[in-house]
């Protein structure tokens, strides 16, 4: 794949864009004015490897949960602003590192101005999130729907409220629940604008839909070279959505920490409780942070598993209660009683 070359956006202590490696966010989904909560959550997604964390700040009050983040983690913080510029200003001043507004919903071109300069002043990035579900009046009446078009229109509408008081600091999403119209969306405003992209499909769904539909919508982009950082957006705790962006970086091929694991779909040879112990193997590596990008493969069966999993670096088959471990494609001994114990610890002696 060739990765579509974007301007490079420092964020905090993280810069995308250009050939820098594309990050994974998420937002925090805690009430704002629970402080603790959110600290406590913001914390959880850090040591899941979240990279730049994102929460509401609706009035200028709330940006106290800015400041708070930031001194528990050492991540980027990004303010979601809606309407009120005053809380963009309060969040600039609590430190945030990025601010996600859309010029275009906070009235007079002076309130514009005032978070364009502030931003300015601080080196802060602003990013515009357009969202299919809420393009303005005068764009979706145009087009009479949120089609592509409509919503690459609403993008660079935002994008010429902020560069008209010098501001150029920008990264943009363009996200809708409809895959198609999404990715069709991104192809085009990718075309069109070197700001780099925030890639991510919104109101996904729930551990299933919404893996499916992100699997889709950000892997499919990827794999075309467009997107610099994602959210996978999910009804979940956002911890998950970390977890599932990871996947999906490591799905299109990228170098992601942390182990790869490869199991099989079992088939009627399988006569060991394959499903359990490569759920439990995954659950402990993830809750240990296991950082070694080993390809660890769980197979189900002594027969086929070994040869279907031999690019492996270690791995396990299933025989009747007991399971052979393999090495780098060497058969190395049965494991028997404790399988998840001992495999996890040949997994740490590699
Ligand atoms: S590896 Fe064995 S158990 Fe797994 S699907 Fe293939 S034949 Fe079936």
């Amino acid at each position: 794949m060739t990765r579509q070359l974007k301007r490079e956006v420092k964020i905090g202590n993280i810069t995308i864009g250009g050939t820098h490696p594309i990050t994974v966010q998420t937002m925090l989904n805690v009430p704002v004015k629970d402080i603790a909560g959110n600290v406590a959550q913001a914390k959880r997604v850090a040591a899941a490897g979240c990279q730049i964390v994102r929460v509401t700040v609706p009035t200028p009050a709330d940006a106290a949960v800015v400041s708070a983040i930031k001194e528990a983690v050492d991540i980027p913080v990004v303010a979601d602003i809606h309407f009120d510029y005053r809380a963009a200003l309060a969040a600039l001043d609590a430190g945030a590192d990025k601010i996600r507004i859309n010029p275009g919903n906070i009235g007079d071109d002076d309130r514009v101005k005032a978070v364009a300069d502030a931003c300015n002043a601080k080196n802060v990035p602003i990013r515009i999130g357009v969202n299919g579900g809420s393009l303005e009046k005068h764009i979706l009446a145009k087009y009479g729907a949120p089609v592509p078009e409509a919503m690459v229109e609403s993008a660079l509408y935002h994008v010429r409220l902020l560069e008209k008081h010098d501001f150029d600091n920008i990264v943009i999403s363009i996200k809708s629940s409809n895959v198609p119209r999404m990715m069709a969306a991104y192809r085009m405003l990718s075309a069109q604008t070197d700001y780099p992209l925030h890639v991510g499909v919104t109101e996904a769904g729930g551990n299933r839909m919404g893996l499916i539909k992100s699997g889709m919508g950000i892997g499919g982009l990827l794999l075309e070279g467009i997107g610099d950082t994602l959210r996978v957006s999910l009804t979940e705790d956002p911890e998950n959505e970390v977890y599932a962006g990871y996947d999906i970086l490591r799905a299109v091929g990228y170098a992601v920490a942390g182990p790869e694991i490869i199991s099989c779909p079992t088939c009627g040879r399988t006569q060991y409780p394959m499903i359990e112990i490569a759920n439990e193997v995954e659950r402990r590596l993830r809750d240990e942070g296991f950082k070694k990008p080993l390809k660890i493969a769980i197979m189900g069966c002594v027969v086929n598993g070994p040869g279907e999993a031999s690019d492996a670096d270690i791995g396990i088959a299933g025989g009747k209660d007991e399971a052979l471990l393999f090495i780098r494609g060497e058969k190395v001994r049965m494991l028997k009683g404790d399988i998840v114990g001992q495999f996890i610890d040949e997994i740490h002696k590699l």
